[in-house]
């Protein structure tokens, strides 16, 4: 049985259909990479997954429960944790805190919770030197890791990371790719949408694309990488070609 399993999601925002018929599987253990244009619906399928969208059809089970129509919270309790796109890192907050608030378990004390967050910093030594430092003060790419730490906090079965490289420079937009094999190496399953398809494919054990909202293929990164017409039309073409 997969991990998960999407099956027919469809989801609308007025009139615009943003998925329609977005049927996928993850089994457990794997690294997933959604591709696809701006706008082709990848953000919206990570938000139905974890519960920020009511689909209008279709069934998401998580472990083989259904999932849609669940609050994010209850969500994230059964495993699911969600890394949205901008980071989001609180300005106030001490990096620290930051990834402190990522804990969903609401009975744990905040000693225990302060240590599991210390703890982060051996996925992330490159800002275990900065625990006590506000969040404003980080680099973009030291607050996509604080924002994939607090992520990582909710001890998830499954995380989905919503663009993690964008805006970074190449240097640390590896250095976060290294972080994402680094998670799936102790056993965390991901479902990654990215921009950048070199990288992500080179992660990944599989990945879809999708098209004006719906799947227009999937398969392994070999298969989809070695498929010109497909490179050209929906990775990135040239450009891909030229870094690869
Ligand atoms: P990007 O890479 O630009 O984030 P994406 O593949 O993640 O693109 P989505 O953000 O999922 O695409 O958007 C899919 C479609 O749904 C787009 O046409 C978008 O304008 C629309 N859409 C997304 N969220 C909303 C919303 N809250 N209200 C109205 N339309 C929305």
């Amino acid at each position: 049985m997969p991990l998960l399993e999407v099956r027919d999601l469809s989801v609308r925002f007025g009139e615009i259909e943003a998925l329609h018929g977005v049927s996928f599987t993850i089994d457990e253990g794997a690294v997933v990479t959604l591709l696809g244009s701006n706008g082709a619906g990848k953000s919206t399928t990570l938000r139905a997954i974890s519960g920020l969208v009511a689909p209008r059809a279709g069934s998401i089970l998580f472990d083989g429960r259904a999932i849609a129509g669940l609050s994010p919270r209850a969500i994230v309790k059964l495993g699911v944790a969600h890394v949205p796109e901008g980071r989001r890192v609180f300005p106030g907050l001490t990096v620290r805190e930051n990834i402190m608030l990522g804990a969903s378990n609401g009975n744990a004390s905040s000693a225990a919770i302060r240590r599991e967050a210390d703890a982060m910093f051996d996925v992330f030594p490159d800002i275990r030197h900065f625990a006590d430092a506000l969040g404003w003060t980080l680099s973009g790419g030291q607050q996509q890791m604080v924002a994939v730490a607090r992520g990582l906090m909710a001890k998830p079965r499954l995380l989905l990371l919503d663009e993690p490289s964008l805006g970074l420079a190449p240097v640390i937009v590896q250095a976060v790719f290294q972080i994402i094999a680094e998670i799936h190496k102790r056993g965390t399953t991901v479902l990654l949408v990215e921009q950048n398809a070199h990288m992500a494919l080179k992660v990944a054990n599989w990945g879809y694309v999708l098209e004006s909202g719906g799947l227009a293929l999937g398969g392994d990164p070999e298969t989809l990488w070695s498929d010109e017409r497909i490179r050209d039309a929906y990775l990135g073409g040239g450009q891909a070609k030229a870094t690869r």
